[in-house]
C-alpha cells in the first residue's frame, strides 16, 4: 500500500499531539478539528482499510477505544460524541490509513453534522440481505 502521513507519525518522522499509545495502537489530536479535543486513534499496522485490518489490530483498538473515549469526553467536558470511521474513499476517507474520530459534540452544535436519510426496511429484503450477511461472516 501506498506510505501516508499516519505511518509517518507512527514512525516519530512527523510530529503529533499524542494522547495515547500501546504496542500496537496511537491515538493524537486530529490537525483539522471540528470541534475541541477531536481526536484520532490509529492502528500502527497500515491497513489501508477496516475491512483490511488484522484481527490482532482490531483486537487492540476495540480494547482502547472507549476509554479513549472516556478520557476525551472527560478531558473536554463534552457530554456526547461522535466515533466515525470513514472507510474508503467514496465514504470520505482522505487518509489512507485505518482511523476512528473521536469528535466531542457540545451542546452549542460543534462536533460532527450528519444528514441521516432513512429509508424504511422492507421485510423480505431484510431477509434477504441478512441471510446475505450470515453466510459471508461465516465464510470469512
Ligand atoms: P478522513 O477523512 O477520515 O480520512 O480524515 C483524515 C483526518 O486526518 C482529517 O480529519 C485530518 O484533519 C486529519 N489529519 C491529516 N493529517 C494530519 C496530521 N498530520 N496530524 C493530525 N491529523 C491529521
Amino acid at each position: 500500500m501506498a506510505e501516508t502521513i499516519f505511518s509517518r507519525i507512527v514512525r516519530g518522522e512527523i510530529p503529533c499531539h499524542r494522547v495515547y499509545e500501546d504496542d500496537r495502537v496511537l491515538a493524537f489530536l486530529d490537525i483539522g478539528p471540528l470541534s475541541r479535543g477531536h481526536t484520532l486513534v490509529i492502528p500502527k499496522e497500515p491497513a489501508e482499510t477496516l475491512d483490511r485490518l488484522s484481527d490482532e489490530s482490531a483486537a487492540a483498538l476495540g480494547r482502547v477505544l472507549p476509554r479513549l473515549v472516556r478520557a476525551v469526553m472527560a478531558a473536554t467536558g463534552a457530554p456526547a460524541c461522535n466515533v466515525l470511521q470513514n472507510n474508503g474513499r467514496d465514504a470520505h476517507q482522505a487518509v489512507m490509513h485505518v482511523h476512528f474520530h473521536i469528535i466531542p459534540k457540545y451542546p452549542d452544535g460543534s462536533g460532527l453534522g450528519i444528514t441521516w436519510p432513512a429509508g424504511r426496511l422492507d421485510d423480505e429484503e431484510g431477509r434477504r440481505m441478512a441471510e446475505a450477511i450470515r453466510s459471508r461472516v461465516a465464510g470469512d
